[in-house]
């Protein structure tokens, strides 16, 4: 499938899809094996970030355009879609000349120049929602994308910060039914950001399928337990392999069209 194909199975025919891969891009080798892993599985986009939005500066950062060039290796072997995270909009010419979708954070969720300028571009805009940020707030950041003339726009849930502790984020599955009434826009769940750790990401996965959303974005990791970020909720390709055989089964009960399932490299 071409990136057109891609694009209209998920935007017009509302097909759902994963989007899988590492928290940040570490190597040709780490990419590279990812996305073979995933595209056998049938994924048809890849993440991975480049630019990462660290809490802290002396942590992992990225790797910058040398990451960008490892992304697009990565999508010349697999034929995959590239997803990866803008955090700046002078980021914005040198990420669209390597990805196919332009991540903005949930850091960056009302950083309104930055979402106008990915707009701007006229490229499939994928936003997750601000951990502080209402769904109201968070689909006026989907309207500054929209107001660019560009309706290709994904919506992520990932979490948010509320009194409840006992995992990384609340993951807000209300989130889903409520948003999927307002707006014409896939809206996806990321169970791994909220999770934290590997062994919840499989349970919240399940809730936002369950919820109707219409896809998962999913950190995968060849060797977790190395990753330079977000090490303890990445998936192994076992663990992934037994999340997609899970949800599978799920979706199909739901009776929904999947985008990629059933296909071979
Ligand atoms: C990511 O998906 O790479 C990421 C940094 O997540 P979030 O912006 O949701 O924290
Ligand atoms: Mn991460």
């Amino acid at each position: 499938m071409d990136s057109e194909e891609i694009f209209n199975a998920i935007f017009n025919e509302k097909n759902f899809f994963m989007i899988a891969g590492p928290c940040a891009v570490e190597s040709e080798e780490q990419i590279v094996s990812a996305a073979r892993f995933l595209r056998s599985r049938g994924v048809m986009i890849l993440r991975g970030g480049a630019y990462k939005p660290r809490t802290s500066p002396d942590t992992f950062q990225g790797l910058g355009e040398e990451g960008l060039r490892m992304l697009a290796k990565a999508r010349e072997v697999t034929g995959m879609l590239v997803v990866t995270e803008v955090m700046d909009p002078e980021h914005i010419p040198i990420v669209s000349r390597y990805a196919d979708i332009l991540q903005i954070g949930s850091r960056n969720c009302q950083n309104f120049p930055l979402l106008r300028a990915a707009g701007s571009t006229g490229m499939p805009v994928l936003i997750k929602r601000g951990f502080g940020n209402t769904v109201s707030e968070f689909l006026h950041a989907a309207s500054y994308v929209s107001k660019q003339k560009n309706d290709r726009i994904i919506l992520v849930e990932r979490g948010i910060r509320t009194f409840e502790t006992s995992m990384r984020f609340t993951l807000d599955v209300a989130a889903v039914p409520v948003i999927r009434e307002q707006v014409p826009y896939p809206i996806l769940v990321d169970p791994s950001h909220p999770a934290g750790k590997s062994k919840y990401v499989r349970p919240l996965a399940m809730a936002g399928v369950g919820a109707g959303a219409d896809g998962l974005m999913i950190e995968v990791h060849p060797s977790p337990g190395d990753a330079l970020s977000d090490a303890e909720q990445q998936l192994d390709f076992q663990e992934f392999e037994t999340l997609q055989n899970d949800v599978g089964r799920m979706l199909s009960a739901m009776g929904r069209n999947v985008l990629g399932i059933a296909e071979s490299p």
